[in-house]
Parts: structure tokens; sequence; C-alpha cells
């Protein structure tokens, strides 16, 4: 059986270190604030938007929400998204995603302003990761990492298979795992045998969102596998993209779903929100 990558308890533990970082900025009268922007009612944003909300409380920042309907205009929320860049009192700009199609979301997100892209959209920041220059790098990502990095798992010289190509989990963490060394593999909708592609990786990550896509005959016995998605089945359960009772059997380290990674994700936004403050305030 395998080791499980415990993103839960992972991410207590960083939220707790930053709770005490965040009471020491405040000892400085300097209050760590995120203002997040939501277009429009989706349900499941406003889930996301409330564990935000949650886990900021918990760790002591301050959380602003902007709302606002699915009819406002392009132009609208890149003004509001201006007024956030300005306010000195605002450390983190996150921008909820779906937008309405009317707004060109990479527009809005290269509006934010760099130091406070605590999600790490703009492409300045995504360059920066490129080019190994200090940046905020995408949550999601940075989480996995944190957690390879907790459980000691060796990635010099590893294959790594990232499954999915979003510009949100897929692509930043092809950069990642170069940075740590790895040899990365991406396969997307298009690739061809992915069964066989699969099969050669020491490190599976999985963010595709489909249901139980990975199986155990897929999986190199032994390997460490981190299942990204998040799929809600008819009957209201939510799984990953990884048949966890199967491939829990062959698999070296696996994450669960729930527990693994979402943890993870939102404990780095926080670690964003904590490293803006800090910067702009040069601490
Ligand atoms: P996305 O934008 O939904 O894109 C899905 C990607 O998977 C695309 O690159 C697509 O390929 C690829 N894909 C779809 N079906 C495939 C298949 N059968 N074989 C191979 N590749 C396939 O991706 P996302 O936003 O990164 O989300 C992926 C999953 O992760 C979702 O379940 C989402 O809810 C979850 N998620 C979880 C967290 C977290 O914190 N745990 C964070 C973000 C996302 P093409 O590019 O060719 O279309």
């Amino acid at each position: 059986m395998s080791e499980i990558l415990d993103g839960k308890a992972l991410a207590k533990k960083v939220r707790k270190e930053l709770k005490i970082e965040v009471e020491r900025l405040k000892e400085k009268h300097i209050y760590p604030t995120l203002a997040v922007i939501m277009v429009g009612d989706d349900s499941g944003s406003q889930v996301y938007v409330r564990n935000k909300s949650r886990a900021c409380e918990k760790a002591g920042i301050e959380f602003e929400e902007y709302l606002y309907d699915a009819d406002i205009t392009e132009q609208e929320l890149l003004e509001t998204i201006d007024v956030l860049n300005k306010d000195k009192n605002i450390h983190g700009i996150l921008l909820q995603s779906p937008v309405p199609k009317h707004i060109n979301i990479n527009k809005a997100f290269r509006r934010i302003s760099p130091e406070k892209d605590v999600d790490g959209f703009n492409p300045i920041n995504v360059g920066n990761l490129c080019i190994g220059e200090d940046c905020f790098i995408s949550c999601t990502p940075y989480g996995i990492i944190k957690l390879l990095e907790e459980y000691n798992i060796e990635t010099e010289g590893k294959e790594a298979v990232i499954l999915g190509r979003s510009n949100i989990v897929g692509k930043p963490m092809i950069q990642c795992l170069l940075n740590k060394n790895c040899t990365v593999t991406v396969c997307h909708s298009k690739t061809k045998d992915i069964d066989k592609v699969i099969s050669k990786a020491d490190i599976v990550i999985s963010a595709i969102g489909k249901p139980k896509f990975v199986k155990k005959e897929m999986v190199k016995p032994g390997a460490t596998v981190i299942d990204v998605g998040i799929n809600r089945l008819e009957d209201g359960t939510i799984v990953g993209d990884v048949d966890y009772e199967e491939v829990s059997k062959v698999a070296g380290y696996i994450t669960p779903v729930p527990g693994g990674v979402g943890p993870m994700t939102i404990a780095m936004l926080l670690n964003n929100v904590v490293k803006a403050t800090k910067d702009i305030n040069k601490q």
C-alpha cells in the first residue's frame, strides 16, 4: 500500500506558521489583506471563495470581497483592478475564474500588478518562474512542490508526467518540476498512447478533471501519484482523476481527494499573500 501524502496536515502546519508571521506583521501595524474579485454567480466559485475567506480569517489575514454582476463590462473590471492596484491597504489581488465570456481573463490577469498577483497568473510572474527569478508561483503547483519536499520525494533525474496543460496547473507545473530537475512530459487530450506515457513516470501529476481516469495498470509500481482533479459524481461524491482504491495498491506515495492537493492550494495562497505583504512593506 502507498504512503499517503497528507496535504491537509501539511497545510495546517503551513497555516500555523503563517499565522505567527501575520501576528508579527500586525505588531508593526501592517495588516495583510487579500482582495478577491468575483464576477457572476458561479456556484463552484462561490464555494471556493468562501473557503478562501475562511482560511484567511483563521490566519488573521483581512479578506475583502468585490462581487460584480455577470454583465459588468471588461473596462469596468479593469478599472476595479486599477483601483485595487493603487490601494496601499491591499496586498494581494485575486480574480476568481471563471468569468463571463465577454471578459478576456488573460487581459484581466495582466492588469493585476505583478507585486499583488498572489495567484501567479500575470505573465510577468509566469515568465519569472520560467527564468528562475523571484515571483509568485501559481498556488496548486506550488503546493504540490511543497508536498513533494515535505515527504522527501526524490525529484532529481526522475521522470515526471503531467496530465493536463491548463494555464493554472499543468503549464506552471512543468516549470516547477523542471526547476526540481525532473525530466518532464506533458499529456493532453490529443496525446497518443497515454497509458504508455504514464507507465514510465516516477511522478504522475493528474490535472484533467476526469473521474478515476488514472488506473492501476497505468502506474509504475512505487511511483508517486498526485491527484489534482476535483470531480463531482452524480451522487454528489467528490473524486479525483485517480482511481484511488486501486492505484494506492501499487503507488509508492499518493494524494487523497479530498485532503491532498486542495488544502495545499489554499495554504499557498495565504503564503503568497504574506509574501506580497512583506515584499511591499520591505519586511
Ligand atoms: P482544465 O482547464 O479543465 O483543462 C483540462 C486539461 O486536461 C486540458 O489540458 C485537457 O487537454 C486535458 N485533458 C482533458 N481530458 C483529457 C484526457 N482524456 N486525456 C488527457 N488529457 C486530457 O484544467 P484545470 O483547470 O487545470 O483543472 C483540472 C482539474 O483539476 C479539474 O478537476 C479541477 O477542478 C481541478 N483543480 C483542482 C485544484 C485543487 O486545488 N485541487 C486546483 C485547480 C484545478 P486539452 O488541452 O488538449 O484540452
